[in-house]
C-alpha cells in the first residue's frame, strides 16, 4: 500500500472509530420497565419465568435494561394483567392470555383449548406454524404484542371427591374450571365454577365444590387437594400444553432500541424453554410423593368420557365460529396445524414414548 493511501485509510479507521463509541452508548440507554405477572411468588415455576427474563435482560445489557417483576395484586390483581398493559400502566406483563376468555374466546388459542397441541406442538404452532402471526394480528386491538414465555406441559384432570366412571358422574358435579373447558363440561351437565386459587383448597374440603383442577403434581401438591379429594385424574385433556406469554404494550416496545427488543425476545424464548424444563424436571418427584405418602389415588379419563368430552368440544367450536369471525379465523388455522401435527408425532414421538414407557414398567 502506497503512503498516501494508508494515511488516508488510517484516518478513516480513526474516524470510525472515534464515531463508533458514542454511537453505541447511545444505543445502550438506560430503562427501567415495569412488568406485572398474573401469578403469586408462591408459584415459583409460572412465576419464576418473569425473573428469568428479567435476568437473562439485565445481563445482557450490563444492567442498563431492568425489568422490575411484580407479583399479581402488586401493581394491579392478576387477571388485569393484560389490561394494565393496553392503558400503559406497566410496559409488559406476564399471563396466561385465556384468562381474557371473557373479552373474547380467541384468546384461548394463545394459551391451550380443549384437546389442543401439546407443548412441543404449541411451540411449532408459534414460531414455525404463523400461530404468532394471527395472534400478535389478533392482540392489535388491545394495544400489545405478545411473545411465549413458558408452558406447563399437559396437566393433570384434577381433583375429585368421588370416581368419575361414566359420562353419567359428570351430571351436577360442581367442579372449579373455566373458561372453554368448563363450557364444555357444562355441555354433559357439570357445573363450571370459577374460583381463585387460595380458595380451592376450603370450597373442595367444605363440599361446596366436588372437583376443581389446578395445574399438575408439582403446583398441585403444594395446594394440598390429596388430603380433601383424593382422586387424581389424567389428563386434563384442556389444557396439552397451556402457554403463558408476555405481552408488550406496542409504543412501549417501539421506543426500544433494535438490540433491546432482540435481546428482550431472546430472553422470553430462554424462559419459555426454562418453564418447561423445570415442570418436566419437578413433576416426577412431586406425583411420587402424593401417591406414596399423601393418599392420591391416579386414575386416568375412560376412553367413552374422553370421546364424549371430544365431541362436545368439537360442537362448541362450531357454535362459537358461526358468531365469532376472530374464533373462526383461529380456529380453523390451529385445528388444522393440529391434525398435521398428530400425523407426524404418532410416526416418530409417540412409538418411541411408549415402547420407552413399557421398558420403565418392566424394571
Ligand atoms: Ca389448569
Amino acid at each position: 500500500m502506497k503512503r498516501r493511501q494508508f494515511v488516508q485509510a488510517a484516518g478513516l479507521g480513526v474516524a470510525a472509530a472515534a464515531l463508533a463509541k458514542p454511537a453505541i452508548a447511545q444505543s445502550a440507554p438506560e430503562v427501567k420497565w415495569r412488568l406485572t405477572s398474573s401469578f403469586p411468588k408462591s408459584l415459583d415455576t409460572i412465576y419464576g419465568a418473569a425473573e428469568t427474563l428479567s435476568k437473562a435482560v439485565a445481563e445482557a445489557t450490563d444492567n442498563k435494561f431492568q425489568i422490575q417483576v411484580f407479583a399479581g395484586g402488586e401493581i394491579v390483581p392478576g387477571l388485569q394483567a393484560a389490561d394494565a398493559v393496553t392503558n400503559g400502566t406497566v410496559e409488559m406483563c406476564h399471563t396466561a392470555p385465556y384468562y381474557y376468555f371473557g373479552k373474547d374466546p380467541t384468546f384461548a388459542f394463545a394459551t391451550a383449548v380443549p384437546f389442543g397441541l401439546n407443548s412441543r406442538q404449541q411451540n411449532a404452532w408459534f414460531y414455525h406454524g404463523g400461530g404468532l402471526d394471527l395472534i400478535n394480528e389478533f392482540f392489535k386491538p388491545y394495544n400489545f404484542i405478545s411473545l411465549p414465555g413458558g408452558n406447563t406441559g399437559t396437566q393433570m384432570g384434577g381433583w375429585f371427591r368421588k370416581e368419575i366412571k361414566t359420562i353419567e358422574d359428570f351430571k351436577g358435579l360442581k367442579m372449579r374450571i373455566g373458561g372453554l373447558a368448563g363450557k364444555v363440561l357444562a355441555k354433559l351437565g357439570a357445573v363450571p365454577q370459577q374460583i381463585a386459587g387460595g380458595d380451592i383448597y376450603p370450597a373442595l374440603e367444605k363440599g361446596t365444590i366436588d372437583a376443581a383442577e389446578w395445574v399438575g403434581p408439582y403446583d398441585d401438591e403444594k395446594l394440598g387437594f390429596n388430603k380433601v379429594a383424593p382422586f387424581y385424574y389424567y389428563p386434563g385433556w384442556w389444557e396439552g400444553g397451556a402457554a403463558l406469554h408476555f405481552f408488550i404494550n406496542n409504543a412501549k416496545w417501539a421506543e426500544l432500541p433494535k438490540a433491546y427488543q432482540s435481546i428482550l425476545t431472546s430472553a422470553a424464548a430462554q424462559a419459555n424453554v426454562d418453564m418447561q424444563a423445570k415442570y418436566d424436571a419437578r413433576n416426577p418427584a412431586a406425583v411420587k410423593r402424593l401417591v406414596q405418602t399423601g393418599g392420591a389415588q391416579l386414575r386416568p379419563f375412560s376412553p367413552e368420557i374422553m370421546e364424549a368430552c371430544y365431541k362436545a368440544a368439537t360442537e362448541l367450536y362450531a357454535e362459537i365460529s358461526a358468531t365469532n369471525e376472530n374464533f373462526k379465523k383461529m380456529h380453523d388455522a390451529y385445528m388444522a396445524f393440529r391434525n398435521d401435527e398428530y400425523l407426524w408425532f404418532q410416526i416418530g414421538e409417540y412409538t418411541y414414548d411408549n415402547f420407552m414407557i413399557r421398558q420403565r414398567a418392566k424394571g
